[in-house]
């Protein structure tokens, strides 16, 4: 901008200057040729009186200087004198010189000629004189281009002088005039007064940051609004430009992919070097839905990747959207359901096994009749078994479903409960030759009396189940912290670590056959487990094999 105002300026300024050269040396010379006429005129009188006075005697000694010639002439055009160096006598007839005829015919008379060849003007007077000769004065005067030409030296000095000079201002100038434009400061646009013609401008420039301002607060709290649903979102969200590079992803697609915060921007493939995301990735870069399963050390996901289209090109892609579902959950419980079906066909079937295998031989009367009421006693002891496994099996599976929260919770003196169980498990007790002792204080806590029945239940009952001949069972119940506590201890066979973190898995039992010969469905501790869960509590198991175990539930008073 500063070179076109500086070349606009500085041209203005040169052809200002050479237009008013040639006006001003126009005027001047127009002036200069109406001075000289004048004075023509006066000398022409002057001479044309003295002629008239003197006669000859007026020319005789007459010196006039190179400009000026005198010219005499007869009526009849011929020369009579001439103060030029040529002599008249050989001067031709100049009876048809313009001035010579208009004063033959009105007494005076003028005119101009011009010589090219010298690059001259003359300026002619000619006066009648009373003897009807005629007088001429003549002067040459230098024409414009000589004029020039003579004043060639001082034109140019003038004009380098003009250049510089226009070079200069020119200069200073265009910075001038562009300064207040580069300090104009707009994000304050009404704040600037240089120039009243930028005032609609700086209005409309104001308007329109306002518009800016107020669409990109819109724009900022919608992408704030989605950032907070998607970053709210468990599972992961993913768009991808054209270039495979992250235009946006939230917190879940972050966990899920170990990916840097400052991921924006970057390609995909910086952030997360899954195979199976490649995959459903250049799936989708070709155009085509694409589902695939990742599993990581987090767990298992489903990747759901799709073109974006762009509708007004054509369908062009312009994008990938990616969904990273976490299916960990439903992965395990799916798995959990096929291993739980495996087991309770396999638990079921032993017992209905050997119900079904007693049963034939009895049929079959291969059963001596004193064998016969053991024999039932067998089939008795199994279906008593499969009942308990039954029995588990619903509990179990009425706390999977929930259930438990549609129980009503009450407060369930824990002190009285625990008095209960062990007078239930006393003959159990007393086959084992165990002894149970039971310190408690008086604890209520609400909930669902049936759960919490149960905790204590199957914790005592594998307390005196896994105990040794002779041994003890220790119950311990005492509230500390706003936390009821029930520390059920026994010497028995106790637990080894590996073993430990496995016993609530349902069906798992450390020893299978004595378990099973004690009647043992591997279920007990899961529902413990799952009943402590409901009542948002906690438990902990510590044991020494050979020395015995102590569980600890802790339950939440409030
Ligand atoms: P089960 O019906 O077989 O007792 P549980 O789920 O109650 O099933 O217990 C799982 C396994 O944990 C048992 O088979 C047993 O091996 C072990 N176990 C549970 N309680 C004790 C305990 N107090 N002492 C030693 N082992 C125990």
């Amino acid at each position: 901008m500063i070179r076109h105002i500086f070349r606009s300026i500085f041209v203005t300024a040169l052809v200002v200057f050479l237009a008013s050269y040639a006006i001003i040396v126009g005027v001047l010379y127009q002036y200069f040729t109406q001075v000289q006429e004048n004075q023509l005129r006066v000398e022409t009188h002057m001479a044309a009186q003295g002629l008239n006075l003197e006669g000859r005697e007026y020319l005789k000694d007459l010196h006039t200087d190179n400009d000026y010639r005198i010219t005499w002439i007869d009526a009849k055009g011929k020369v009579l004198f001439e103060s030029s160096s040529v002599p008249a006598a050989r001067m031709e007839n100049h009876l048809q010189r313009e001035e010579v005829q208009k004063a033959l015919k009105s007494g005076f008379g003028t005119s101009r000629r011009y010589s090219d060849t010298l690059m001259e003007r003359s300026l002619y007077a000619a006066q009648r004189l009373s003897d009807g000769s005629v007088i001429r004065l003549s002067v040459s005067q230098q024409t414009v281009p000589h004029l020039i030409f003579g004043m060639m030296h001082a034109i140019v000095l003038t004009l380098v002088f003009v250049v510089l000079l226009s070079l200069f201002l020119s200069s200073r100038l265009s910075r001038r005039i562009v300064r207040p434009l580069n300090d104009l400061d707009l994000d304050h646009p009404l704040s600037n007064e240089e120039y009243d013609e930028l005032s609609p401008l700086l209005h409309r420039i104001d308007s329109q940051q306002k518009q800016l301002k107020d669409q990109q607060e819109v724009l900022e709290q919608k992408q704030n609004e989605l950032n907070v649903i998607t970053d709210s979102m468990n599972d992961g969200m993913i768009l991808l430009n054209s270039r495979m590079h992250i235009i946006s992803i939230n917190h879940g697609a972050r966990r899920i992919l170990h990916a840097d915060d400052d991921c924006v921007g970057k390609n995909i493939l910086e952030a997360g070097r899954f195979l199976e995301l490649q995959q459903a990735i250049s799936q989708a870069a070709k155009g085509r839905r694409s589902e695939q399963r990742m599993e990581t050390e987090d767990g298992i996901f489903d990747i759901n990747a799709a073109p974006v289209r762009n509708s007004e090109e054509q369908g062009k892609i312009t994008g990938i959207a990616i969904l990273l579902v976490d299916v960990t959950q439903r992965e395990n419980a799916e798995q959990m359901r096929r291993e739980f079906t495996a087991n309770v066909s396999h638990e079921l079937k032993t017992p209905l096994t050997s119900i079904s295998g007693y049963a034939e031989l009895m049929e079959n009367g291969m059963v001596r009749e004193k064998d016969i009421r053991p024999f039932a006693g067998k089939i008795h002891a199994e279906a008593v078994r499969m009942t308990h496994l039954i029995e588990d099996i619903i509990h179990l599976s009425r706390l999977d479903e929930g259930a438990a929260d549609g129980m009503d919770r009450e407060k369930v003196d824990l002190q009285q409960l625990t008095v209960d169980v062990v007078e239930e498990l006393q003959p159990a007790a007393e086959k084992m030759q165990v002894s149970v002792r039971c310190e408690s204080e008086p604890v209520t806590v609400c909930g669902v009396r049936q759960q919490l029945k149960s905790i204590v239940f199957n914790l005592c009952e594998n307390a005196i189940k896994y105990n040794k001949t002779g041994g003890q069972v220790m119950i311990h119940l005492y509230r500390k912290d706003d936390e009821a506590y029930l520390a059920v201890q026994d010497t028995g066979i106790g637990i080894s670590p590996k073993d430990r973190n496995r016993i609530f898995e349902r069906f798992y039992r450390v020893d299978k056959s004595h378990s099973r010969e004690i009647g043992g469905t591997g279920l007990g501790l899961s529902i413990v487990k799952h009943a402590v869960m409901i009542h948002k509590g906690r438990i902990s198991v510590e044991s020494e094999p050979g020395k015995g175990t102590v569980f600890t539930v802790m339950l939440p008073i409030r």
